[in-house]
Order: structure tokens, then C-alpha cells, then sequence
């Protein structure tokens, strides 16, 4: 298909890098905590669909994540290439100081840009979980890692409502001057439509924030997930968070559904003519095999669809 082919074609990037965050932001919100061979397995099937950024895990406390708490033990387990970044989520300055440890090259640290999901989900304000990652980020980027900024509830929040657009920028933007390489905008309930997604892209662009350093990351509680990444591309985002199977939701938000499911993405992308190097098919196993382990099904569509001949 040639590019003049359909009108919003012309609109959209040649090329999709695809965050793959089942590991981590998925089995962390699921009940069942799943072996660490298990998760060494899903990775492995993960690099085979051709990932080359897959969230590996967290050093947020035992307590708080008991489905995480192997952190160490798996990335010593897991293959290391050259090609493959391994982003892993990391709270304080105690979990950087666990992830040195492990040897990791790349974190990720995380804010609400709400109020009450802050202190539900972080125990603090919005102000306090800024300055804790204050040290956090200039100790990864002193030791040469690249860093990414999570902000959640960019478009409400169960508690407050509407989280205003200039309170969502005003916060990412704190991330990025605190030297986050790459912010992630996560719709954590999946409450946005497409307007409301390109209301923040165009708000961020007019605050100074180039869609070169933003993600995106939709939860498809609403059906929006597909429609939300494609008003994203259209205003030049290229990099966009999924998980395998659709894994995922968020234990401390109500109704949050998981994430967009990582096959769905692909599915939309290939469809479309846009690269991304992940294969479909064994995007969708990948997912499938780890909801068997978890004794659910998969929520991704595609995988639903294709599940008779995976
Ligand atoms: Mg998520």
C-alpha cells in the first residue's frame, strides 16, 4: 500500500516503538504471583516476538508488591543483549540503589498527576512524590541510565475528577526538567477518548514538550485504547505501552481494566503499513501462554480472536 493511499496515512509515523510492560505493570496488578521461571519464560517469548523494550520488573517494596519481589533474582536470569533495553520501575532512592545493584540501564520513576491517587497509591502528595524522585533521577542519570517518567491519571482520577490539563503538564513537565529522557502519559482508569488525548499532546506542545518525548499508555477500560494510540500518532507520539494479553490493571483504582493489549496494538499497526519489528502472532502467545499461567483470560481481543490457532 503506498502512503497516498489512505488520508490518514499521511498523518501517521513509518515507525512505532512499542514499550512492552506485561512483565512488570501487568503481573504486578494481578492476584496470582507467578515463579520466577515463569516470568524468565515470558520474557524469553517476549525478545522471540521481537521486543526490544520490555519493562522487566520493580524494586517498589516486598511488602507492597509481593508479586515483584524477585526482582534481582530475575534480571539475573534473564537475557541480556545488546539490542534490548530492560526499564525497571523503581520508587525511591533504596529501590536505585537495588537496581545498581542488578545492574540495570534503564528506570523508571512514577507521579500521580492527581492528588488522591498519590496519596492512595504512594502515601504521599503529588509535591512530596516529586522531590522524592528528585534524587532518584539525578543518581540514575549520574550513573548514565536512561530514565523514565511515569505520570498517571493524566485524565482523571476515581477520587477528584477531572485532573485539569494544566496541572497534567505543570507535573510532567517537573519530570522532564528533573531529567526524565521520555514521559509516559498514563490514562491509568482508561477513562480519555481521542479528544482528550490530543487536548494534552497539543497542551504539552504549547508548554515547550515535543510528542518526540512523550509515550503514551492506555488502559482499555472503555473500548478507547486502539482509537486513543491512533489520536497520538496523528500528533507525532511514537512510542506507545502495552502489555502482552492485555495483563494488568491497577490494584489501588477501582475499575481500572488492564492495559492495552500488546497484540491489539500490532494488529492496528500492521493493518496501517507501521513498523514496530513485533510479530503479532507471537505477541499474542506470548500473552496467552502467561494468562494460562495466571488462570485467566486473555482481555486482548486479537488473542482472543486468533486463539484457536495459536
Ligand atoms: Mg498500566
Amino acid at each position: 500500500m503506498s502512503r497516498g493511499d489512505l488520508p490518514m496515512r499521511e498523518r501517521l509515523p513509518d515507525r512505532v516503538s512499542i514499550v512492552e510492560v506485561g512483565p512488570r505493570d501487568g503481573l504486578q496488578a494481578e492476584r496470582v504471583t507467578v515463579p520466577t521461571g515463569a516470568k524468565v519464560d515470558f520474557i524469553e517469548r517476549l525478545l522471540a516476538a521481537g521486543h526490544t523494550v520490555i519493562e522487566a520488573t520493580s524494586f517498589v517494596s516486598a511488602a507492597a508488591v509481593p508479586q515483584l519481589a524477585d526482582a534481582a533474582e530475575l534480571l539475573a536470569r534473564i537475557p541480556w543483549k545488546p539490542e534490548v533495553r530492560y526499564p525497571v520501575l523503581v520508587p525511591n532512592e533504596r529501590g536505585l540503589e537495588r537496581a545498581l545493584a542488578a545492574g540495570v540501564r534503564e528506570i523508571a520513576v512514577f507521579v500521580s498527576a492527581s492528588e488522591s491517587y498519590s496519596r492512595r497509591n504512594l502515601q504521599r502528595s503529588r509535591a512530596d512524590a516529586l522531590v522524592m524522585c528528585t534524587p532518584v533521577v539525578s543518581r540514575a542519570k549520574a550513573a548514565g541510565l536512561r530514565v523514565r517518567g511515569y505520570l498517571s491519571m493524566v485524565f482523571a482520577d476515581p477520587w477528584d475528577g477531572p485532573t485539569p490539563v494544566g496541572t497534567v503538564v505543570a507535573t510532567g513537565r517537573s519530570l522532564l526538567e528533573l531529567g526524565c529522557d521520555e514521559l509516559s502519559l498514563g490514562d491509568t482508569i482508561g477513562i480519555g477518548t481521542a479528544a482528550h488525548v490530543q487536548r494534552l499532546i497539543t497542551a504539552y506542545a504549547a508548554a515547550g514538550v515535543p510528542p518526540s518525548a512523550l509515550a503514551v499508555h492506555f488502559h482499555d477500560t472503555y473500548g478507547q485504547g486502539l482509537a486513543n494510540v491512533l489520536a497520538a500518532l496523528e500528533l507525532g507520539v511514537t512510542t506507545i505501552d502495552t502489555s502482552a494479553g492485555g495483563l494488568g490493571g491497577s490494584a489501588f483504582a477501582p475499575g481500572a481494566a488492564g492495559n492495552l493489549a500488546t497484540e491489539d496494538l500490532v494488529w492496528m499497526l500492521d493493518g496501517l503499513g507501521i513498523e514496530t519489528g513485533v510479530n503479532v502472532r507471537k505477541a499474542a502467545a506470548a500473552g496467552a501462554w502467561m494468562c494460562q499461567q495466571l488462570g485467566r483470560e486473555p482481555a486482548g481481543r486479537v488473542t482472543r480472536a486468533l486463539s484457536p490457532v495459536l
